[in-house]
């Protein structure tokens, strides 16, 4: 089985539905309130399990009742928790906003993810244990510089987020085998708005570039090739919450069994567009006979 770790992030997510977001300064009724344990690290953990990996996560919940449902809802999932410290003061928390279009806007207030400031000896043979170390930036930068830099050194292929955008450090993306950012990130590091432009700048630091590009697809760039777009299939979207990390979750899977690249993205977009047809973020994420029964050719009526 495909060994994965994730360093990175685990949050509450409390979701508001509602019809319409609320402009600044306006207050609107909303329709629904759900609690679902998220943050990036974490769903990219449920994500890859579900997929069929083997998985643990390397992070921090709080100590607070949100922090035990945390802890539980990556197990639940299959996730090795071991290495999850539970530090002092509150889990992280992200506040989201669904609209009926399925667009959403959050807030992420970081709490117990912001104690993570290094390593230590048992992550880092936990890291050497993985076939991908996945990435995000919702931890701090020193920490994912460091599990990045250990992954490379102990020749384990890393898989980086840059989410939220934010510059990042020469020494991180030296050590950063594939970069995922969505159009938006890749603009942000950039400042190029066109995908295909950008992600040829980002090959100048990183040796691989999947920019995701939402309900059109993906494209892969990688240095020395021709760029490839891969579709999304056509879907009715309710909610696009960890679209992305469902993306990732399921490529690294993919590519840990060794698939080449433009198959690993379709199966990745076949996990997303099942994850955006359902509310919610790791709860909304299908499993690994899901997403094969989407792309079998005997189904008529894939993702639908
Ligand atoms: P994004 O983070 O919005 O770029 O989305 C990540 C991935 O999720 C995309 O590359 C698609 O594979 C998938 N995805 C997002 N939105 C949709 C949608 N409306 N329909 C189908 N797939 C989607």
């Amino acid at each position: 089985m495909t060994s994965i770790v994730v360093l990175g992030s685990t949050n509450m997510d409390l979701v508001a539905y509602v019809a319409e977001a609320p402009a600044r300064g306006e207050t609107v009724t909303g329709r629904e309130f759900r609690t679902v344990p998220g943050g990036k690290g974490a769903n990219q953990a449920v994500a890859a399990a579900r997929a069929g990996a083997d998985v643990a996560m390397i992070g921090a919940v709080g100590a607070d009742d949100f922090g035990v449902r945390l802890r539980d809802a990556l197990e639940h999932s299959g996730v090795d928790t071991d290495l999850l410290r539970t530090a002092e003061g509150p889990s992280g928390t992200a506040h989201i906003v669904v609209d009926d279009d399925g667009g959403n806007a959050i807030v992420v207030v970081p709490g117990a993810n912001g104690t993570l400031t290094s390593l230590d000896h048992g992550d880092e043979a936990l890291i050497a244990t993985a076939d991908v170390l996945l990435l995000q930036l919702e931890l701090p930068l020193s920490a994912v510089t460091a599990g990045a830099v250990t992954a490379r050194r102990l020749g384990v292929r890393t898989v980086l987020t840059p989410a939220p955008a934010q510059p990042l450090p020469d020494e991180l993306l030296a050590a950063t085998d594939l970069l995922v950012p969505n159009e938006h990130e890749a603009a942000a590091l950039t400042g190029v708005a066109d995908p295909h432009a950008a992600a040829e700048a980002l090959l100048r630091k990183v040796p691989e570039v999947v920019v995701t590009l939402g309900a059109a697809g993906s494209l892969y760039a990688a240095r020395g090739a021709a760029p490839v777009t891969v579709p999304a299939p056509r879907v009715r979207a309710v909610d696009t919450t960890a679209a992305g990390d469902t993306f990732v979750g399921a490529l690294a899977v993919a590519l840990g069994e060794g698939r080449p690249v433009p198959q690993a993205l379709a199966w990745a977009s076949a996990a997303a567009a099942l994850s955006v047809q359902r509310p919610g973020a790791s709860s909304s994420m299908p499993y690994r006979a899901e997403i094969d029964a989407a792309l079998a050719p005997s189904n008529d009526h894939p993702l639908e």
